[in-house]
């Protein structure tokens, strides 16, 4: 009986397991050796990429510095070292474009005037708690009374003005972020506001009406993705900064908010408060960026034309009054590249198809380096068999692999490297493609190239902000992910893809 059981037993582990461990088929032929290198892979190394991409040298990667380009050839260096071959412009590892760029200086100051008995005091702001200067702001000083934009949305088709009724000239406007409605509970009606969701539009429509300055409701955080007009100044602030401009009013920020919201009515006012913005800040008009390219080719005659592409974004936010080091967003992708690369490159099983090395430059201003790339694509997009791109990797415990349900057949081995091998939870999400261009890999989808993009999650990360440093890295998480990219990339090399 016992016997029996146990022969039962067999018969069930091979007929539930024989199925996942044929599917990676290019693996199986050289599993020790392919095991070997993946163990190769070590946080201890992603760890020290960070380390290196964040140091002061790089003043925080903003694509159109020295800095940037210092880290884009510090990491063409680390390609040349494991044999990865130039794949940029004129055989280099660069593929240039231009990409104009704003410094901000230190000393920025965003305060409140509260009168008092016989004069005023000042309420200065805290850099970083409670607001940070616009990245993309004009030099110099306002002091003006502060007007309630809503939305900051002229829409004439869909007859809301935030403007109608209130005078803006010379003065600082109070907006939100995004739009009245939300793309996630109606899509259908976010597509018509969508347009009036950008910064840079709102920016625009604010310096049309003659405003000359902007208190962005958006959170204190640094973003370069906005427009520039050098009269127009401007800081992104949080809470604390709204319910003071509120207080007194008779009205409420909240409610507010969700009287606009449910009747789609703008509820713009003057908040009878007076506010200084100081910013000091450059323009840069001719900043050059590049992406950094590099490849392995494929070793199969045919298939070495199709071309799978590993990405992640190498810039970051600068300087922006502090330097922005930007350890998760995006060291982390580069990271888990570089040593993704450096495997494969000793893949004891050859690559039939290429893989493509991407770093983005700009994804922070206005996602440009891969616009640039898909208007000059190193491979033809129909034989781009996928992008597998990274955004903010390095902290958590866990992963999410946006759009791996929109793309089963790039999303099958990689599940199937992660069950077999690497056991990490990792949560393919579904992109409903309706959303701006936010990650590089959204200009991918929509140029027809599938494309799967990772990011870590599990604890909370500081986003766009000077603490985004190597104190919140959790390389382990990394560590998984380069070695299940490892794994995944060998498998779409190799075999049968749609
Ligand atoms: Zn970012």
């Amino acid at each position: 009986m016992k016997q029996i059981r146990s022969f039962c037993f067999i018969i069930l582990v091979l007929f539930f397991t024989e199925p996942l461990f044929a599917q990676l088929t290019s693996i199986a032929k050289k599993e020790n050796e392919v095991l070997s290198v993946m163990h190769s892979i070590s946080s201890y190394d992603l760890y020290n990429t960070i380390k290196e991409l964040t140091s002061d040298k790089y003043y925080g990667r903003l694509t159109g510095t020295e800095g940037y380009n210092a880290a884009a050839e510090w990491l063409a260096g680390e390609f040349e070292e494991c044999g990865i071959k130039p794949y940029g412009d004129n055989d280099t590892y660069y593929q240039w474009f231009d990409i104009p760029y704003i410094l901000v200086f230190e000393g920025c100051e965003t305060y409140l005037h509260i009168p008092v008995k016989g004069g005023e005091i000042q309420k200065y702001y805290k850099y970083v708690s409670e607001f940070i200067p616009g990245s993309t702001s004009g030099s110099g000083e306002i002091t003006a009374e502060v007007i309630y934009a809503g939305y900051g949305i002229t829409a004439p088709e869909l007859d809301y003005d935030d403007y109608k009724g209130i005078n803006v000239k010379g003065k600082i406007i109070l907006i939100e972020r995004e739009a009245p409605v939300s793309d996630r509970k109606d899509p259908e009606l976010f597509k018509k506001w969508r347009p009036y969701s950008f910064h840079q539009y709102k920016l625009k429509n604010a310096v049309e009406h003659g405003a000359k300055g902007m208190l962005y409701n958006y959170g204190p955080i640094s973003n370069p993705n906005n427009a520039y007009d050098p009269g127009f100044i401007y800081s992104h602030v949080g809470d604390t900064v709204v319910s003071d401009l509120f207080a007194g009013t008779g009205k409420n920020h909240k409610e507010t908010v969700e009287k606009i919201r449910k009747n789609l009515k703008p509820q713009s006012f003057e908040t009878g408060k007076t506010v200084t913005i100081k910013n000091y800040t450059e323009y840069h008009p001719e900043g050059k960026g590049s992406n950094v390219i590099g490849l392995i080719e494929g070793s199969d005659p045919e298939l070495k034309n199709e071309v799978i592409i590993l990405g992640a974004h190498l810039d970051h936010l600068g300087r922006c009054y502090e330097i922005m080091p930007g350890a998760n967003d995006n060291a982390s992708g580069i990271a888990v590249l570089l040593e993704v690369a450096k495997a494969l490159a000793k893949s004891p099983v050859a690559l039939k198809r290429s893989v493509l090395f991407l770093a983005f430059g700009a994804e922070e201003q206005s996602i440009t380096g891969s616009k640039s790339y898909l208007e000059h694509p190193r491979f033809p997009l129909e034989k781009t068999v996928c992008l597998i791109n990274m955004d903010g990797v390095g902290a958590g415990n866990k992963l999410d692999a946006l759009a791996g349900e929109n793309y089963p057949e790039i999303w099958k081995p990689i599940d199937q490297a992660n069950q077999q091998y690497i056991h990490q939870s990792v949560r393919p999400t579904n992109f409903p493609n309706l959303a701006r261009p936010r990650l590089d890999a959204a200009r991918f989808m929509w140029a027809g190239v599938p494309s799967i993009s990772f990011s870590a999650y599990g604890t909370r990360s500081p986003y766009h902000v000077p603490h985004d440093n190597l104190e919140i890295i959790t390389p382990e998480i990394m560590e998984d992910l380069a070695q299940l990219l490892f794994l995944a990339i060998i498998e779409i090399a190799n075999t049968n893809m749609p």
